[in-house]
């Protein structure tokens, strides 16, 4: 889509990653350069080539080493494993066997050696028909290009040319790009492929970096100067009008002047003015992020998502190995509760080990619980993890993706099973360990009150329940504007969970991206929501929105959304509302879209 001066372009995707950011563009055009020239070489030269291999092999090993080390102490053990898989393939003798054989029987280069082999490799794979395993051609081809920038002359030059400060463009992010992403060099990332939930994106989030995926047609914007990147509605500016840069130059200015002044007061504890206290969770998708010094003043953790446990492997990890995970993250969250969603794939979320058929529909398909009830090895395995670890800290098991009520009793019956079985076996577990539902499916909202029966928690699953109740898919960037929480429809279907829960005297919490944003804090909070789950960055601003309204104010709020018909008028309402509380604090958010 083309915006209203001829030289600016905007376009949209999917923002993953919160902030504006503004730069040059440095792209990275190359993904694997599968023709590198068949350099040939004389015989002579052959040993010579054969050594610079030998040195780019150990130069990239040691690399490696140090990118996965890097990794690990920003992003946590877990997001850095698959630079482990990477050490894999480059340790793997006959890869540099055959690359040698290249190099000595077609007497070329050892670029062109490189090229060839990986090139083969990755064909092999890419070729293949389970997509899983297709999608190890890019392991493969990340390999390949950290050998051949070694081997080049101007190794540093692909990559250490770029300004100061720049968006990066590129098709795909590969693992290894999102590792060395310098928060201090990159204001903005812009990707054609990947989703929310891809490996780059979660990065990108960790390291705060704003980011946009599914853009279509990055080469349009390698010609532009200026671009604009906005990862809090997914929009793209290529080449912005003098008017468009000064709003976003302002809007970056507002984001900055909002997160300080925000974080010059207290956020938690979250009491209302009347004093009525709120439970302020974090949502946490890897153990590298549960250090007592990030939790700080949040009640606990109100969703980890298990299922980047079993990401960036191999196999499925063993039952012990969960534990170890799961014992670490509740002892580092200390007296704080930690409540585990089970795994959670299916859909976008796949893992590269566990073959699924592909399916036209996969957000309608086999994903979330369904997977664990028909493969119940797998969920038992879990559950026996969780349990064990719940002598170690406080844990609360929460299922994904539940559609009716004899999945919840089927998952009951295996949580008691192996709860016996642990018993028997004299293996410590708490005696207490809540057993919850996500609401996420329109059907979980109907048969709510049944539900309730049978579980000692809920959660509303924001993100999965708007992308059901409204029919938009939530990584479909053409429908992405369709995707509103502030649609009459998705808040009654949140207020009858809120209200059936509160009824029932069973804790209920909301743990989608609608509990980090602003807009939706007076009405939730009037709604009776007492506990709200999101990501660390949207803490401090819902925490001191509660802490400066009373409850009769939020009930108010919520009163008169509801009576409105059209989410136009919802948004203006909260949007108008919420900015005058900023406001009265003294912060100024109205350029910051909430
Ligand atoms: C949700 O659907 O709202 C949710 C929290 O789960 P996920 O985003 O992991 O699907
Ligand atoms: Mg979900």
């Amino acid at each position: 889509m083309d915006g209203p001066d001829a030289g600016e372009v905007v376009m949209k995707g999917i923002p993953v990653s919160h902030g504006i950011g503004i730069g040059p563009v440095f792209a990275e055009t190359e993904s694997f350069p599968s023709e590198a020239e068949a350099h040939l070489v004389a015989p002579e030269d052959v040993p010579a080539e054969l050594k610079r291999l030998e040195v780019a092999m150990r130069l990239a090993r040691e690399e490696l080493a140090k990118v996965r080390e890097e990794a690990a102490r920003k992003v946590g053990d877990h997001d850095a494993r698959i630079f482990l898989v990477h050490l894999q393939v480059l340790e793997d003798r006959s890869l540099q066997e055959q690359i040698e054989a290249s190099i000595r029987d077609e007497g070329v280069s050892a670029e062109a050696g490189v090229a060839h082999v990986i090139g083969r490799y990755a064909d092999a794979f890419s070729k293949l028909e389970d997509p899983l395993a297709r999608e190890r051609a890019t392991d493969v081809k990340d390999v390949g290009r950290r050998l051949l920038r070694h081997l080049s002359s101007s190794v540093e030059e692909t990559t250490a040319s770029p300004p100061t400060r720049y968006i990066l463009v590129t098709k795909e992010l590969f693992p290894s790009d999102a590792a060395r992403l310098d928060r201090d060099r990159l204001a903005g990332i812009v990707t054609e492929v990947g989703g929310k939930a891809s490996h780059a994106a979660i990065l990108a989030r960790a390291l705060g970096i704003p980011a946009v995926t599914g853009v279509r047609q990055t080469a349009r914007l390698l010609g532009g100067k200026t671009t604009i990147v906005d990862g809090r509605d997914g929009t793209v500016v290529v080449d912005p009008t003098k008017e468009t840069l000064e709003r976003y130059l302002r809007g970056a200015e507002a984001v900055e002047r909002v997160r300080t002044a925000l974080a010059a007061e207290p956020a938690l504890p979250a009491v209302t003015r009347d004093g009525v206290a709120i439970d302020v969770l974090v949502n946490v998708e890897n153990a590298g992020d549960v250090m007592p010094e990030d939790l700080g003043d949040v009640a606990g953790i109100g969703l980890y998502r298990t299922e980047f446990v079993y990401m960036d492997r191999d196999s499925f990890p063993s039952e012990d190995e969960q534990f170890e995970v799961y014992r670490r993250v509740v002892e580092r969250a200390g007296h704080r509760e930690v409540v585990f969603r089970t795994i959670d794939i299916g859909g976008d979320k796949r893992l590269p080990y566990f073959r699924v058929k592909d399916e036209d529909n996969p957000a309608l398909g086999w994903r979330g619980y369904r997977i664990s009830d028909e493969w119940p090895d797998m969920f038992i395995a879990q559950v026996r993890a969780l349990l064990r670890a719940s002598a170690f800290g406080h844990v609360k098991i929460m299922l994904p993706m539940i559609t009716t009520v004899e999945e919840v009793r089927r998952a009951v019956a295996y949580v008691d099973d192996v709860r016996s079985d642990l018993a028997r076996r004299k293996v410590a577990f708490a005696e207490h360990v809540p057993l919850g539902v996500m609401v996420e499916v329109p059907a979980a909202v109907f048969a709510i009150e049944s539900m309730l029966k049978e579980v000692d928690f809920v959660s509303i699953g924001s993100n999965d329940l708007i992308q059901y109740l409204l029919a938009v898919d939530r990584n479909n960037a053409r429908v992405a504007n369709l995707s509103q929480p502030l649609n009459p429809s998705v808040l009654r279907a949140v207020q009858t969970v809120i209200r059936a829960a509160n009824a029932a005297g069973r804790p209920v919490s909301l743990c989608g991206e609608m509990a980090g944003s602003y807009y939706c804090t007076l009405v939730l909070l009037g709604l009776g929501l007492r506990r709200f789950s999101m990501a660390r960055h949207y803490v401090h601003g819902v925490g001191r929105l509660i802490r400066a309204v009373t409850m009769k104010e939020a009930e108010q709020v919520a009163r008169r959304v509801l009576a409105f018909t059209t989410t136009a008028e919802v948004k203006a309402f909260l949007n108008a509302r919420t900015r005058e509380i900023f406001r009265e604090m003294g912060i100024a958010i109205d350029e910051v879209a909430l």
